[in-house]
C-alpha cells in the first residue's frame, strides 16, 4: 500500500532531503513529508558555506587545512560542550560529503572565510552565491530523478511505536487528506530548529524576547514535541544564536561572508569595535553594546565584487552608497571624519598584515576601491544548537541513554553537534553528513528488521 514504506522522513530541509536521498539509495522505500507548502526550510536560507577540511577544492588552492584544526575550531567556538563524538563524525565526513555533493551535481569550488575558522573552508557555488538554495536545488532535483514519494502540507504529528518499544510508523495530518498514519520501521526526524518561535526562545533564553528572527515560519520546534512525546531526550536547548548582522533596513540576513571578504564593522561613531570575524556569539554581544545597539557594515566596490550576493543586497536598498566615506557618514548619521580615519587606520593594517587594534585574524582586502557602502545591522535570532539527543549513528536516545529502535535524527532538531555556538558554515555540513548517515542507518535497520 502506498502508505506503507521503509523510512519516513519528516522535515524537507538540507538535512531531510539528505536523508531521504541517502536511505534511497541504500534501498530503502522512502516517503518525505514537510509541513510547510514549500520546500527547502532553512537551509534553503543559508548564504555562508559548507565547511569541510582536506577537501580537493582547498588542495586546488593551496589552502593547509587538517581535520585536528577543523575540530578545535568546531570545539572552541561551542565553548567546548559539544559532543566530541558528534563533532567527530562532521569532521572526518566533511569531505565525503562535499564530495557526496559534488557527485549529485554541486558547485562548491569556491573556498572562504567564515567567523572562528582559522582557514578558509567555507565551500560554496562560484561567485559565493547562496549556498543553501543551491543545495537545496541539486539534492530535491536527485530526489525527483529517484521518484520519491514527497508530500508538502504534511506535518508529522505523533511517533508510533510497538509494544517492544520499536517504531512502527507516524501520524501525520495532511492539509487535505486529514489525519492518516504512515506505516514505517524508521522515522528520521530532521524538523530544524526553533528559532521563529520567540515565546518558545524566550522561554528559553529571557534575553532573547521580542527579537526578530532570519528564520523561515516553518522553523517553530514542533518537531522537538514529536520527539519529546516519543521518549527522547533533549540536550543543550539553552544555547540559543543570535546572528550578528540581520539588515535594519530590510530585515534580511548579510551574510558573514561580507565580512570575511574584507567588510569591517563600525558603530555610529565611525569607530571599530571588535574583530568583525570573531565566533558569532562575541560579535552580536558586542553589537548590542554599540549606540542604538545596531552597527554598520562598511565595504567597498572590491569586497562587492568579490561576492555575488552583495549585489542582492544592493538591490533590495538595505545599503546605501556614496563615493566617499563622508558622504556616505551623512546619509547615514554616522561620523564621517572618524569613519574615514578608522578606514585609514584599517587599510594600513591589511598592508602590514597585523590588525593592531582587535587581532581580527584575515585580512583579504583594503577598502579603498570606488564606491563606499554601509550596512546597518542587529543580531537576531539565527539558530538553536539544542535538540534531541543522537549518538554517533544519528540514533535518538532516552534520557538514560538509550536508543529508541527506529527513531533517527539530523540536522538542527538535535543538539551536541555545536555545543554552545555554532560556527558559520558547520551547519550545511551538519546536515548533509548526519542526514546522509541517518539515511544510511535507517535504511539498514529497517532490512534487518
Ligand atoms: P535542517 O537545516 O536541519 O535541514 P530546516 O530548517 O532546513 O532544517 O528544515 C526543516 C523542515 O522541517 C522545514 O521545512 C520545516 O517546515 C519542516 N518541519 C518542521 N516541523 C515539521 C513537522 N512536524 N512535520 C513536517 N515538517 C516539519
Amino acid at each position: 500500500p502506498k502508505d506503507t514504506v521503509d523510512v519516513v522522513v519528516v522535515g524537507s530541509g538540507g538535512a531531510g532531503f539528505s536523508a531521504s536521498v541517502s536511505a534511497h539509495d541504500h534501498g530503502a522505500k522512502v516517503i518525505l513529508i514537510e509541513k510547510e507548502p514549500v520546500i527547502g526550510g532553512n537551509a534553503k536560507l543559508a548564504a555562508g558555506g559548507m565547511n569541510a577540511a582536506w577537501t580537493d577544492q582547498q588542495k586546488a588552492k593551496g589552502i593547509e587545512d587538517s581535520l585536528e584544526l577543523m575540530t578545535k575550531d568546531t570545539m572552541k567556538g561551542g565553548r567546548n560542550i559539544n559532543d566530541p563524538a558528534l563533532v567527530d563524525v562532521l569532521v572526518s565526513h566533511s569531505k565525503g560529503s562535499v564530495d557526496w555533493m559534488t557527485a549529485m551535481g554541486a558547485d562548491l569550488s569556491d573556498v572562504g572565510r567564515m567567523g572562528g575558522a582559522s582557514v578558509n573552508r567555507t565551500h560554496r557555488p562560484t561567485g559565493g552565491a547562496g549556498v543553501g538554495a543551491h543545495v537545496v536545488q541539486v539534492l530535491y532535483d536527485n530526489a525527483v530523478k529517484r521518484d520519491i514519494d514527497m508530500r508538502m502540507n504534511t506535518r508529522g504529528i505523533e511517533i508510533l511505536k510497538d509494544d517492544s518499544g520499536n517504531v512502527k510508523g507516524l501520524l501525520v495530518k495532511g492539509m487535505y487528506k486529514g489525519y492518516y498514519w504512515i506505516k514505517a520501521d524508521a522515522v528520521i526526524l530532521a524538523t530544524g530548529g526553533f528559532a521563529k518561535n520567540n515565546e518558545r526562545v524566550s522561554k528559553l533564553d529571557p534575553k532573547l524576547k521580542g527579537f526578530v528572527s532570519t528564520n523561515q515560519p516553518g522553523a517553530t520546534g514542533d518537531g522537538i514535541d514529536v520527539a519529546g512525546n516519543a521518549g527522547a531526550a533533549m540536550v543543550d536547548l539553552e544555547y540559543i544564536q543570535a546572528h550578528p548582522t540581520l539588515s535594519v533596513k530590510g530585515g534580511v540576513m548579510v551574510t558573514e561572508a561580507v565580512r570575511g571578504n574584507g567588510a569591517i564593522l563600525v558603530n555610529r561613531e565611525g569607530k571599530r569595535f571588535v574583530n568583525e570575524i570573531t565566533t558569532r556569539d562575541k560579535a552580536a554581544a558586542a553589537i548590542l553594546q554599540q549606540t542604538g545597539k545596531s552597527a554598520y557594515l562598511i565595504f567597498d566596490d572590491s569586497v562587492r565584487k568579490s561576492l555575488s550576493k552583495i549585489d542582492k543586497y544592493i538591490g533590495l536598498g538595505v545599503a546605501p552608497t556614496a563615493d566617499t566615506l563622508v558622504k556616505l557618514g551623512k546619509l547615514e548619521n554616522i561620523d564621517g571624519k572618524a569613519l574615514t580615519e578608522s578606514v585609514a587606520r584599517y587599510n594600513t593594517f591589511v598592508t602590514s598584515g597585523k590588525d593592531a587594534d582587535f587581532e581580527r585574524p584575515n585580512l583579504p582586502r583594503a577598502i579603498n576601491e570606488g564606491n563606499y557602502y554601509a550596512i546597518e545591522v542587529t543580531p537576531g535570532v539565527h539558530h538553536t544548537m539544542g535538540g534531541v539527543m543522537i549518538d554517533s549513528k544519528a540514533e535518538v536516545m532516552n534520557a538514560k541513554k538509550q536508543i529508541i529502535p527506529g527513531l533517527y535524527g539530523a540536522g538542527e532538531v538535535t543538539g551536541g553537534v555545536h555545543g554552545a555556538n555554532r560556527l558559520g558554515g558547520n551547519a550545511i555540513s551538519d546536515i548533509i553528513t548526519f542526514g546522509r548517515l541517518a539515511g544510511e542507518q535507517a535504511a539498514a535497520y529497517s532490512k534487518k528488521k
